[in-house]
């Protein structure tokens, strides 16, 4: 099992974590298989998405904020349900196939943390199933 941290800067983040992951998967010293990428937390996510225009993660952040908005007469007393709402819509996981021991990700993928309830020290687990060859 590899992981890493990620310190992320605002409540409300999209953080490029391709390389991160790519070192992970590097270091797993697998050639084939496939990457689970887990976020151990319940106001954070994972997900794979265009990772060349910035502003798509923008779009995505400001998006998922307009569907899940902060104040919304929420059960839970915390004062951060919105971001375990959207942790939820987005997912705790990503998997990746893994060939040459590298992420098989399309040209314009990256790999995304989603913090909802930053800024903090986060982390990011990564774990390289092998396959049957
Ligand atoms: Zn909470």
């Amino acid at each position: 099992m590899e992981s890493f941290g990620v310190r992320t800067e605002s409540r409300n983040c999209l953080v490029d974590i391709t390389a991160k992951v790519r070192s992970a998967v590097a270091g797993a010293g697998v050639r084939s298989g496939i990457a689970f990428i887990y976020v151990p937390h319940t106001t954070a996510a994972v997900t794979v998405n265009e990772s060349y225009d910035p502003d798509v993660g923008k779009d995505i952040e400001d998006t998922l904020s307009e569907l899940v908005p902060a104040n919304a007469g929420y059960a839970h007393s915390e004062g951060n349900a919105d971001a375990h709402v959207k942790a939820t819509l987005v997912g705790a996981c990503a998997q990746v196939p893994v060939e040459d021991g590298d992420l098989m990700l399309g040209r314009w993928q990256g790999v995304f943390f989603c913090e909802f309830d930053g800024p903090r020290t986060r982390r990011v687990l990564v774990k390289v199933l092998k396959s049957a060859e």
